[in-house]
């Protein structure tokens, strides 16, 4: 087999694995990334004086069910045995969270076994909601007024710029609600934190004498024909000049802050209140337990509508966006060539774990692509 010319637009965790996979099937590819380091916005890098690991753009936890992605990573670095155990501060008290037993027993000052628990939640419960379409439907239906209104009307509002009726169920559905007192954050079976951070397991990913990689280098559309197919992570709606207008996203604000000591006691511990302006802090030794560290480095979390500048985070994905979406993707399906990958390439929230899982499927169709001659697709995941 003939070797292709590739070229990967962003060095990301998506842009990562298509590379490395197609190098180690013995294709050329360069990968070229607009900022001046690798891994996207799961880049972690030390804190100088203090040595602690910082997740730069905002908590990072790897979890995942998926066997082929947890021995995938486990390849490129060592994982650490890390659970999230987020805390929420609401009302001058500190409540554990996914709501669990611990939660429902201390927000309702009672003492209920996981029956009782369960048949509280139940009554609280808006019956009258029979298939949930909107994030306030979806908490109203399942865990009732009182919670909803505690831990996630405001922290919701603050978070995405709007009010829960506007927002798809399917955000609140991230989060478990459990009868027993398991606090973890994720129901998933595997779980951790890379020793040496998400930067060392992107470099090495990267790292394969068939890959050359750039950075500070944006994309030039007119290089395109220097190539035999292009993966891009770029943003969709960059690719074709704002064409149609912009995609709405979050963006993240942090205000970091050192602490002698310890600051909070925990990774992450989430502000559900309106008048509080940001959503959580995170203090990133924490994320490192293994590690031993005196001073601590925090950072307090303010989400905003992205502006044309700003890093693009959260894909809004609201009813008025999917219109401008869905032009921008029969756009792209015309052409021929490039793939569009991951969570800016396709306008999806994407976990680590599932962004993996479809770069290595993106790789593999178009190896096979190679091989029978079919059009690689435009994109290789339902976007709609
Ligand atoms: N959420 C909330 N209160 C909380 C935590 C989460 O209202 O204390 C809502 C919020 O809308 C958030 C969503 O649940 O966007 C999903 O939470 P997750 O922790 O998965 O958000 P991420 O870590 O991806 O920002």
């Amino acid at each position: 087999m003939m070797s292709k010319n590739i070229l990967v637009v962003g060095a990301g965790f998506s842009g990562a694995v298509i590379a490395r996979e197609l190098a180690e099937s013995g294709h050329n590819v360069e990968v070229i990334d607009s900022r001046n380091h690798i891994a996207g916005n799961c880049y972690s890098e030390r804190e100088h004086v203090s040595q602690v690991m910082i997740h730069t753009y905002g908590p990072h936890i790897f979890h995942t069910d998926n066997e082929k992605v947890w021995a995938y990573i486990n390849k490129y670095g060592n994982m650490m045995p890390y659970t999230n155990r987020v805390k929420a501060t609401v009302n001058n008290k500190v409540f554990s969270l996914p709501i669990n037993l611990h939660t429902i027993n201390q927000f309702f000052e009672k003492t209920c076994n996981p029956d009782e628990a369960k048949k509280l939640i139940e009554s609280k419960g808006e019956k009258s909601i029979s298939a949930p379409v909107t994030f306030e439907e979806q908490a109203l239906r399942f865990v009732g007024k009182e919670l909803y209104e505690a831990f996630f009307k405001s922290y919701t509002i603050k978070q995405w710029g709007m009010h829960p009726k506007e927002l798809p169920a399917s955000i609140l559905k991230r989060l478990p609600v459990r009868f027993n007192y398991d606090d973890n954050y994720f129901n998933h079976k595997y779980q951790g934190m890379p020793e040496n951070g998400y930067t060392a397991i992107v470099e090495s990913i990267l790292d394969h004498k068939n890959v050359k990689v750039s950075l500070n280098t944006s994309f030039d559309l007119k290089t395109r024909e220097n190539y035999d197919h292009v993966f891009y992570s770029g943003p969709l709606d960059a690719f074709y000049e704002h064409e149609f207008g912009r995609l709405g996203y979050r963006t993240l604000d942090f205000e970091e802050f050192t602490y002698e000591g310890d600051y909070q006691g925990c990774a992450v511990m989430n502000y559900c209140e309106p008048d509080i302006p940001y959503t959580r802090i995170t203090e990133h030794k924490y994320f490192a337990p293994w590690e031993k560290h005196e001073k601590s480095i925090c950072y307090k979390e303010y989400s905003r509508s992205c502006g044309e500048n700003d890093i693009p985070y959260y894909p809004i994905r609201q009813v008025g966006e999917m219109d401008m979406l869905s032009k921008y993707i029969s756009l792209a399906e015309k052409e021929s060539k490039i793939t569009f990958i991951g969570r800016l390439g396709t306008y999806r929230y994407l976990d680590m774990d599932v962004t993996i899982a479809e770069a290595l499927n993106t790789a593999e169709c178009y190896l096979k692509s190679l091989k029978s001659e079919d059009k690689m697709p435009v994109f290789t995941v339902d976007v709609r």
